[in-house]
């Protein structure tokens, strides 16, 4: 029964210790609070067993009288804690003796229980469990005070991770086997699953088949049955005549006979059985430890420890949530009582990693909108009809309500922190440049930082232009050592223009939008950085070269961040702390499933625009037969001749960016030699320097190339209007949203796209993948199926390192990191910094949990 066995181990040690207090850190008063629960349900759940129902209410009363609960033991003198040992000796062995059914079910006189506890021992050899020598050491110990563990084995245990105490009470199981199912021998089923008790009549070293093993027969009141144990003659020695031996295992036949082979077995003593006759757990293994030894030691661990776990949860978390406590959780998921009680332990320390991260995540945005105070922008109503008014299209229903959301975030004094989702060309620039505006029209400076140049460039080339649409002059500004000239000739569209200028009537003033990027000469860069510094920039766009130290900002109000899984949190702290605690807004084309974004990107309030202007064309999307190539290359060949261009993506070589390159590098040799022979090829891969990567971007972008050969360097947002054909090499090796992000690639312009999947092999689940990718065109969808099929940490690459340990929790499940979320959003309003005592076990595990995974995303 769960418990007692620590409990005698406890009174033992407390014994030999003579009666000092001493058998457990803290003392016996708190160890006994918190097991007497424990004791107290499993006599409950005993109540189900067969042999022990009629003897439990006695045993629970008699129990109860104890009050082990309030036992005040600390408090009283020695001979009085010796009287009060000898009536809990005395009930345990009332409880052993109902186990061995001598337990007569009245109340009987006790002969026992008034003899002093050594003589006792004596007669009832078994009753008591030898005590760990070390019970008294606490949770951070070396797992070597379990008895049993040598230094050898914990070196073992150290590859799985698992060095202390604690660390081996949180050692799950993987799965259990179910021994549950109690069976007398007459009604063993062949093929299943199933447990005898019974007695060894026999038991002698054989030789099976040609090696030696041990053979028994073990028989019950219904028969006998062979049980064959193959390669451990030593085990032999083990099986007296006529003990009694639990056996688990599936049946087979032999000769006609039933027979166990090689089952799992446990003497029938007084312990609680842990490898059969019930669910037995299955644990993560190593080269040299084994499943009894394991289960040996995680049993010893939860007996002799798992009553020092300190419960971080606050208590009216447990009982809204309906869950277990901790200790009664460790323990069940280790050796639970039933299936039910292993899934509540699971919801309970699953729930445990949700929370800890989300107060995690969230601490963090507190400490940015709480840290300081942030710049209320007054909204002006004007300034966005008239904006919107001059676009050529309206907005989408997701827009507005995107918008609206923002807005609201924008007038509070609290620093907006906010993730907008969008699918390429879902009209996120529109919004973010709103956003500019409102930050300009309140007299704060505003940056939009991309990832590459090329993209820097393309936001650039779109905000001018949707800001001269509603600007009634235009002025363009060059920047050239000593020319600051103002002309107008040059289109906004030409990426070398570093600065405009428009004036915007309605505002009554001039905004200066600038480019910057780490490519421009240095003369330029320091004008720019003058007059960003002056105030004289309204607008500035750029890459990480506005994350450099020099860029000191007059007042940055706004930053835009684009693309942000190429970004990780550093990054958005480095431009945060260029302003006044400026609002952020987060833009990525990237559907991140909801409960991903909930968790890396936690910090950040979620805004989705989950909807595309109307009137878009769906790429048709097909995958082909490897015999198919031929024919692919042809309709490429065609569509070039029709003026578009195409991209041909190489296949994924995960473990070796250098192989990749050499891989793309070879197929753009042979496409250019041998297959389209007559037409212009460029090659984009990860090992070419970031200014190479760009120039032939650049010239794709202008036409000046039909086919770019590329490795998935490719994947960021690049509009290139004139590509209608995406072709992916090796597609089944790509997960579905990355399938999803080359095919955003075309279908930019007004011609009908396509996107060719080309797999090198193709398994039932590629084809399934694959066929998903031709039918479903919504990016969220297929995110969600891709964290299904593949899970989070193919989902984000080595991006996502760093997030605390998530063992039992699923990041598919929605509802459980709701629950938590929620919890944890409660919890800080009521204890922003988890100051109150009660809640400084959970500070504590909070940083334990989040200890060195600062630097995630
Ligand atoms: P994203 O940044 O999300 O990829 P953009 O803002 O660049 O998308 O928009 C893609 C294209 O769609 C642009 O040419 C833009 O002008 C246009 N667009 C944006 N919103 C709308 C809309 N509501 N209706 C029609 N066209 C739109
Ligand atoms: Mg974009």
């Amino acid at each position: 029964m769960t418990g007692t066995d620590s409990l005698k181990n406890i009174i033992e040690l407390e014994c030999q210790k003579g009666y000092t207090d001493k058998a457990v850190i803290g003392g016996l008063d708190k160890y006994l609070h918190k097991q007497a629960g424990e004791i107290r349900r499993s006599l409950v759940q005993g109540l189900n067993e067969v042999n022990m129902r009629e003897l439990i209410p006695q045993l629970i009363n008699s129990f109860d009288e104890l009050n082990l609960a309030n036992s005040n033991y600390g408090s009283c003198s020695v001979d009085e804690r010796k009287r009060w040992i000898t009536n809990v000796c005395s009930w345990l062995d009332k409880l052993e003796r109902a186990k061995e059914g001598t337990l007569v079910p009245e109340r009987t006189q006790d002969g026992l229980s008034s003899l002093p506890y050594k003589e006792r021992k004596k007669k009832r050899a078994t009753a008591i469990v030898k005590p760990s020598q070390k019970q008294g050491e606490g949770l951070d110990s070396p797992i070597t005070v379990i008895r049993g563990i040598a230094p050898s084995v914990a070196s073992k245990f150290a590859k799985l991770n698992v060095r202390t105490v604690q660390d081996l009470l949180y050692f799950f199981p993987r799965r259990y086997v179910d021994y549950s199912r109690r069976k007398s021998i007459s009604e063993l089923v062949e093929g299943e699953e199933q447990t005898i008790i019974g007695t060894i009549w026999q038991a002698r070293v054989a030789t099976l088949g040609r090696r030696k093993g041990t053979e028994a027969i073990v028989g019950d009141e219904t028969g006998n049955i062979r049980v064959v144990w193959f390669n451990q003659p030593y085990l032999a020695k083990s099986f007296r005549t006529n003990a009694r031996i639990v056996i688990s295992g599936t049946v087979s036949e032999f000769k006609r006979r039933k027979v166990f082979e090689s089952p799992e077995w446990e003497l029938l003593g007084d312990k609680e059985l842990v490898h059969t006759g019930r669910l037995v757990p299955v644990y993560p293994l190593t080269q040299g430890l084994y499943p009894r030894q394991v289960r040996k030691w995680t049993k010893e661990a939860v007996d002799g420890h798992v009553w020092q776990l300190d419960d971080f949860l606050p208590s009216e978390i447990k009982t809204r949530c309906q869950l277990l406590d901790l200790s009664t959780a460790i323990a069940q998921i280790h050796y639970p009582d039933d299936q039910a009680m292993a899934e509540r332990a699971k919801g309970r320390l699953a729930f445990d990693e949700l929370f800890l991260l989300q107060l995690g995540v969230l601490a963090r945005k507190r400490d940015w909108q709480e840290g300081q105070p942030g710049n209320a922008f007054h909204i002006d109503q004007e300034v966005i009809s008239r904006f919107l008014h001059c676009l050529p299209f309206t907005l989408t229903q997701a827009q507005e309500r995107v918008l609206q959301e923002i807005l609201t975030d924008l007038k509070q004094a609290k620093a907006m922190s906010r993730l907008l989702q969008g699918e390429v060309g879902s009209g996120k620039t529109v919004i973010a440049t709103l956003a500019l505006l409102i930050a300009a029209a309140n007299d704060y400076q505003g940056a939009l930082m991309a990832p590459t140049e090329v993209l820097a460039e393309q936001h650039y080339t779109n905000i001018c232009s949707y800001l001269s649409q509603i600007s009634t002059q235009e002025h363009a500004l060059r920047l050239y050592p000593g020319q600051d000239s103002e002309s107008g000739e040059n289109s906004p569209a030409s990426p070398r223009r570093e600065t405009v200028r428009c004036y915007i009537g309605f505002l009554s003033k001039s905004l200066t939008i600038a480019l910057l990027t780490g490519s421009l000469s240095n003369n330029i860069k320091e004008r720019l950085h003058d007059k960003i510094r002056q105030g004289e920039i309204d607008i500035v766009i750029g890459t990480h070269a506005l994350i450099q130290k020099e860029v000191e900002f007059n007042k940055l109000g706004l930053a835009v961040i684009d693309e942000q899984h190429r970004f990780g949190v550093l990054q958005r702290s480095a431009l945060r702390q260029k302003g006044f605690t400026p609002h952020v807004l987060v833009m990525t084309a990237t559907p991140i499933p909801r409960t991903m974004a909930l968790t890396l990107y936690g910090d950040l309030d979620l805004s989705v625009i989950d909807e595309l202007p109307p009137g878009r064309q769906v790429v048709k999307t097909k995958w082909l037969e490897p015999q198919d190539r031929e024919k692919a290359y042809r309709f490429l060949h065609r569509q070039v001749s029709n003026g578009r261009q195409a991209f041909v993506i190489c296949p994924l070589i995960e473990e070796s960016e250098v192989l990749e390159a050499k891989a793309a590098t070879t197929e753009y040799e042979r496409l250019s030699q041998e297959v389209f022979t007559d037409l212009e090829l460029g090659l984009l891969h990860g090992q070419m320097s970031g200014s190479e990567k760009e120039e032939v971007m650049r010239h794709f972008r202008a036409g000046e190339l039909d086919i770019l050969v590329s490795t998935s360097v490719v994947e960021v947002g690049i509009d290139v209007p004139r590509a209608s054909v995406m072709m992916v090499e090796g597609a089944e090796r790509f997960g579905l949203s990355q399938l999803h992000q080359f095919r955003g690639r075309v279908g930019r312009g007004k011609e009908q796209s396509y996107c060719l999947l080309m797999p090198e092999k193709l398994s039932p689940e590629a084809r399934e993948r694959l066929r998903l990718m031709e039918n479903v065109h919504n990016g969220f969808a297929l995110a969600e199926k891709d964290l299904e099929l593949r899970g989070p940490g193919e989902f984000f690459g080595t991006h996502q390192s760093g997030l605390p340990d998530l063992k039992l929790a699923k990041l598919t499940d929605l509802h459980s990191l709701e629950l938590a979320r929620q919890e944890a959003i409660t919890l800080f309003q009521s204890d922003p910094n988890l100051k109150k005592a009660e809640h400084q076990p959970l500070r504590q595990q909070l940083s334990r949990a989040w200890a060195g995974g600062a630097e995630w995303s």
